[in-house]
């Protein structure tokens, strides 16, 4: 900005007949100012009649050059006594924590303990996500066509517990950690605390019926789940909540949260059998997800 002034004064002054009588160099910071062209740091008011610049600057335009200096804590306890906290400290503005608080070493046993944590999450991981905890159990062989290739057993999902665990694949338990984490605990204000599980792995027909196509079940790529248990022990159910005024909503719009996650996504409206429960499964459609 200085620069800026400076070189328009030097193309007004030859105008104005002056040469080299002013020294219009920028005015660097912290240095003192010697003479009254070195205070020159705008244009000036012409004199009437007369054309002359007037080398005035004001001596409290001088603070405006450079920072300003910070009141000594004594003096600015004397001055801005708007905030008296304890231990005889000041801050200087009322919003201004008058004491800050500086890192805390931790202790070496709390550092130990969340190394433990965290040694255990890796260790309970499975599908190679900390967020889902499990054991990996391998193949489960069933009768025909069932089973699961490279099965887990399903403990927790976001830290939501699977009551009980639950055999399924890792595409299965990602989708179920998903919904969890996107539909379950939006809808819960972050609340729930685990699953009731109805059926995981399962080798049967569909809607556990004597004959008709095997279910997503009886591969490992389904999950059915009855009710949500919150942290303070209350139980959201999918029987009793889907109609009721105060766990309608909220089970709709895990429900919803499901379709972006799932293949199929079965609720108490799609038929009988399943007005007591979810079922998930990650069955891929062509036409995409089925969601009733
Ligand atoms: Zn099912």
């Amino acid at each position: 900005m200085i620069r800026k002034i400076a070189f328009a004064l030097a193309l007004m002054v030859p105008t104005f007949g002056f040469t080299a009588e002013l020294d219009l160099r920028p005015i660097a910071r912290g240095e003192l100012i010697v003479s009254p062209a070195d205070q020159l740091i705008r244009p000036q008011a012409r004199r009437a009649g007369n054309v002359a610049l007037v080398p005035v600057v004001a001596e409290r335009l001088r603070p405006k050059l450079r920072p300003y200096e910070r009141p000594e804590l004594a003096k600015g306890a004397e001055t801005l006594p708007l905030l008296r906290a304890e231990k005889g400290l000041f801050a200087f503005s009322p919003t201004a924590p008058a004491i800050s608080l500086g890192p805390q070493a931790r202790s070496a046993a709390f550092v130990q303990a969340m190394a433990d944590r965290q040694a255990a999450i890796i260790q309970g991981q499975v599908c190679s996500d900390p967020a889902i905890q499990g054991d990996a159990i391998g193949t489960v062989e069933g009768r025909g066509q069932c089973g699961i290739d490279n099965a887990v057993r399903i403990r927790s999902v976001a830290g939501v517990q699977l009551k009980p665990a639950a055999r399924m694949d890792c595409q299965t338990a990602g989708a179920l950690k998903n919904w969890v984490t996107n539909g379950v605990q939006p809808a819960t204000d972050d609340q729930a605390a685990s699953l009731r599980v109805v059926s995981g792995y399962s080798c049967r027909f569909r809607n556990s019926q004597a004959s008709g196509r095997l279910s997503e079940h009886s591969f490992g790529r389904a999950i059915d789940i009855a009710g949500i248990g919150l942290k303070d022990g209350r139980e959201i159910t999918v029987l009793t909540g889907w109609n009721s005024a105060r766990d309608g909503a909220s089970l709709r719009q895990m429900w919803r949260a499901a379709c972006n996650v799932f293949g199929t996504v079965l609720g108490p409206d799609s038929n009988r059998f399943h007005r007591d429960h979810f079922h998930f499964d990650t069955a891929r459609y062509r036409s995409g997800s089925y969601c009733r």
